[in-house]
């Protein structure tokens, strides 16, 4: 689980939501007016398209409570658009270039899926093929009025959409959701099972624990991504590069961490957090995490191994 965060993302939002405005206003048999009609008639006066559209997460959440399943038939419109997003010749930007998943994928820097930190998600410029999806935070099935809400769009694993899909009525954290913190909240562990554990995968098991203060909600839905997504199994078969972190950690202590930043810093290595990269072969900071699959399972274990 890691969030999805970027400098500029509310504009990206905006552009997204400018995107499908623009062709309603233009191209679709339904004009702004009508469209703008359903969304008050359904959810009141305080309402409006633009707000729908970039509704953040805890208002995606109030709204597919408050309307799951008793929502007007004409949303089944916000399902044709989202179709388009996946369609070369319907939606332009301002500049009139295309504008699809792909842009909206490639503009995020999402590169690694948030669900799993495991699969990268890259995207192929020429042919524009996608491993990544876009998964519906709450699905279309039910919620058709936010099958295009932005921040219920999140990118991610094709085997992670689909668990999504078929755990439709289970609580989870939305990677935009800044309620939540899940990478202070919950850290991966290791428990030592064999002293003999220093050449071995067998010595240990790769565990988790949450941090005392998180909350009931908080700490539910952790579980629910740990169980569902099957990462607890799934991240047992990393446990190479954990024996990898402990020999690290039994090599690299801070003396020798030391002696090499000092003859290397300014050649190979501009700060520390770049030698502390090369060592554990992942990213240390947490900003950083989504950039490269277990970042936060190689930052959690060298943590505790005092490696950082
Ligand atoms: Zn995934």
């Amino acid at each position: 689980m890691t969030q999805i965060k970027h400098p500029v993302l509310e504009r990206i939002a905006q552009e997204h939501y400018q995107a499908i405005k623009k062709y309603i206003v233009n191209r679709s048999t339904y004009n702004i007016s009508m469209v703008e009609q359903w969304v008050q008639n359904c959810f009141g006066n305080e309402w409006n398209f633009q707000k729908l559209i970039l509704a953040k997460p805890h208002e995606l959440e109030l709204l597919a409570n408050q309307y799951k399943s008793k929502c007007c038939n004409v949303f089944g419109y916000f399902e044709t658009l989202y179709s388009y997003l996946n369609q070369s010749d319907k939606f332009t930007d301002q500049d009139d270039k295309p504008y699809q998943a792909y842009e909206l994928i490639v503009k995020l820097g999402v590169t690694v899926c948030p669900y799993c930190n495991r699969n990268t998600i890259y995207n192929l410029r020429y042919t524009k093929r996608r491993t990544s999806e876009l998964d519906h935070f709450y699905p279309q099935s039910k919620y058709p009025f936010l099958a295009i809400s932005f921040y219920n769009l999140i990118p991610s694993c094709k085997v992670c959409n689909k668990i999504k899909l078929d755990n439709d009525d289970k609580e989870y954290i939305n990677p935009y959701d800044m309620r939540f913190d899940p990478n202070k909240n919950m850290k991966f562990s290791f428990k030592l099972k064999d002293a003999t554990f220093y050449h071995s995968v067998d010595g240990f098991k790769i565990d988790y624990k949450f941090n005392q203060k998180i909350s009931a909600d908080e700490k539910n839905r952790i579980e629910n991504n740990l169980n569902d997504f099957e990462l607890k199994d799934l991240y047992q078969n990393h446990k190479d590069t954990i024996l990898e972190l402990i020999q690290k950690a039994r090599i690299y202590n801070d003396s020798y961490i030391d002696e090499l930043f000092k003859n290397y810093e300014g050649t190979l290595f501009k700060n520390r957090e770049d030698l502390l990269r090369l060592i554990t072969c992942g990213y240390i900071n947490d900003e950083d995490i989504d950039k490269r699959p277990l970042s936060k399972l190689i930052k959690d274990i060298s943590q505790e191994l005092g490696l950082i």
